[in-house]
């Protein structure tokens, strides 16, 4: 039934500690439209729609009983942080979710998926989990918490939600040559449930390299040293 470039579902459900009983609402959850429309299955759309809804109260959940005291603002900016597009993204990569996607016509190849269709997934992903649990939001917000609380913890703790490097090396470079630093996938590394990604940030003479377990992380940290390196030339 499924596409030969598609994996099997273990590794997902271990990865994500959660096992389906209705393997055809995972099955939906990363189907697109487009393959959808040439295998006459579900696509992914309506549970992308509720998972939007379900990440936005796990999160929220989650800041309002760590940070109890933080003012609205604060938390309104760290919640648009982790369930942005990007944020999401990295954490689908994470999940390998790019190589169980199922895209038909023109974006059979798996190997350009764009963020914010990966993003969707990821979404998707969290409505199966919920309907398949019976509905049991509790249940839902549990496993999303256990995988990612800790890391969404600390990264609010560091004030990350505020500091985009890639961002911050981009107007530093827009402003000293009016030129883009480039970034390079130099090596992948690991089992798919595990990968690690290597890549290269150069801007003129400044260049270097990071690792991390999605592309994002890694050019947000071989941009953090790049910049690094910029401002420590200027001695
Ligand atoms: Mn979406």
């Amino acid at each position: 039934m499924l596409a030969s470039s598609s994996k099997s579902f273990e590794d997902l459900e271990r990865a994500l500690g959660y096992q389906f009983r209705d393997k055809s609402l995972l099955l939906q959850a990363i189907t697109h439209k487009s393959y959808a429309s040439e295998h006459a299955l579900k696509n992914y759309e309506t549970l992308e729609f509720l998972g939007d809804s379900l990440i936005n109260f796990f999160v929220v959940d989650l800041l309002i009983s760590q940070f109890p005291e933080a003012p609205e603002g604060e938390l309104a900016m760290m919640k648009s942080y982790f369930v942005s597009e990007d944020y999401l993204y990295e954490l689908a990569e994470e999940l390998s979710l790019d190589l169980y996607l199922l895209v038909g016509g023109k974006k059979k190849n798996n190997n350009n998926i764009s963020p914010s269709l990966l993003s969707d997934t990821f979404e998707a992903l969290w409505a199966a989990i919920y309907l398949d649990c019976g509905k049991s939001a509790d249940q839902t917000k549990a496993i999303f918490h256990k995988l990612y609380k800790d890391r969404i913890i600390e990264a609010a703790k560091k004030g990350e939600y505020k500091r985009d490097y890639k961002t911050l090396l981009q107007e530093e470079t827009q402003k000293r040559w009016k030129e883009r630093p480039v970034y390079r996938v130099i090596n992948v590394e690991g089992p798919h449930h595990n990968r690690v990604f290597e890549i290269e940030c150069s801007i003129r003479e400044y260049r270097a390299t990071a690792k991390g377990k999605s592309k994002k992380m890694a050019e947000h940290l071989a941009a953090k040293k790049v910049l690094e390196l910029i401002k420590s030339s200027e001695g």
